[in-house]
């Protein structure tokens, strides 16, 4: 049976939207090709950046604060895994919210890599190859966006390193914090906020002068020195980068 609207993508845009047709009666489904719902915001963007942004907040403050105030803790110890377990546990609630919301709401959500073949027909193909082409009266396509990409310079996610690899993958994050030579190419606030993450957790890793509020990318930086935070050494801390 045709649905009423077929909404392909599954970020905020739209699955705020699917509930909301849903909820108006229009027979709903979604196409989304991650395995998990949410988009860039809850898998890699808002929710990890901001729970990485607090807890290493809270490893500043306890580090330098804390003393200042009368709070003597000792000298606080990063555990990489844990903070980025605190991490996953954020967005694997909400994108488990997001799918659980859609059952609720009785919004439809199919697997796979969606493409408008004709007007009301909307191919979805699927992770193993098979495809199948839905009818609709209607279609939202909300596929947001994706890591903007500079000319000649490949993001290994190891030297340079994503927004989405910094979130989601403790070696890329631990890279980013520690690598010896490095520049910041953040284009947006949302590089600066994972640069400020990565500063915290090493005092020595500062952001190259030159970089202006609207992102460094014109002020290519020249490579600096940062020393190894003692923690990165150790496997037992959590840090998955082998001392080089
Ligand atoms: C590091 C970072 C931090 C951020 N922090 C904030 C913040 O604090 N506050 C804030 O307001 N915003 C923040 N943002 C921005 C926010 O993430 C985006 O504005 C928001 O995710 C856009 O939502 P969207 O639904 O338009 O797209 P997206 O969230 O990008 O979702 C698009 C979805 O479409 C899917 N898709 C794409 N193409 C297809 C296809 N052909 N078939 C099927 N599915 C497809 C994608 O897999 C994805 O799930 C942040 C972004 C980043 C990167």
């Amino acid at each position: 049976m045709p649905y009423d609207l077929i909404v392909i993508g599954s970020g905020p845009g739209g699955y705020v939207c699917a509930i909301r047709a849903a909820q108006l009666g229009l027979k709903t489904a979604v196409v989304e090709k991650d395995k998990t719902f949410g988009g860039t915001c809850l898998n890699v963007g808002c929710i990890p950046s901001k729970a990485l942004l607090y807890a290493s907040e809270l490893y500043e403050e306890a580090g330098h604060k804390f003393g200042r105030m009368g709070i003597d803790i000792g000298q606080p110890k990063l555990d990489l895994a844990a903070m980025m377990k605190f991490k996953d546990e954020g967005v694997d609630g909400n994108v488990k919210g997001v799918a659980f919301l859609f059952k609720k709401n009785k919004v439809e959500s199919i697997q796979g890599i969606g493409r408008i073949v004709a007007p009301g027909k909307v191919e979805v193909k699927a992770g193993d190859g098979k495809t199948q082409v839905l009818e609709t009266k209607a279609i939202v396509i909300a596929t947001g966006s994706d890591v903007a990409r500079l000319k000649g310079i490949d993001i290994d996610e190891k030297r340079i390193v994503s927004s989405t690899g910094a979130s989601s993958s403790s070696t890329a994050f631990c890279r980013a914090w520690t690598t010896r030579s490095a520049g910041n190419f953040s284009a947006s606030s949302k590089g600066r906020e994972s640069s400020s993450g990565c500063r915290r957790r090493s005092p020595q890793w500062t952001r190259p002068a030159g970089g202006s509020r609207r992102g460094s990318s014109r002020h290519p930086a020249a490579p600096w020195k940062s020393s190894r935070p003692t923690w990165c050494s150790s496997p037992s801390a959590g840090c998955p980068i082998p001392k080089d």
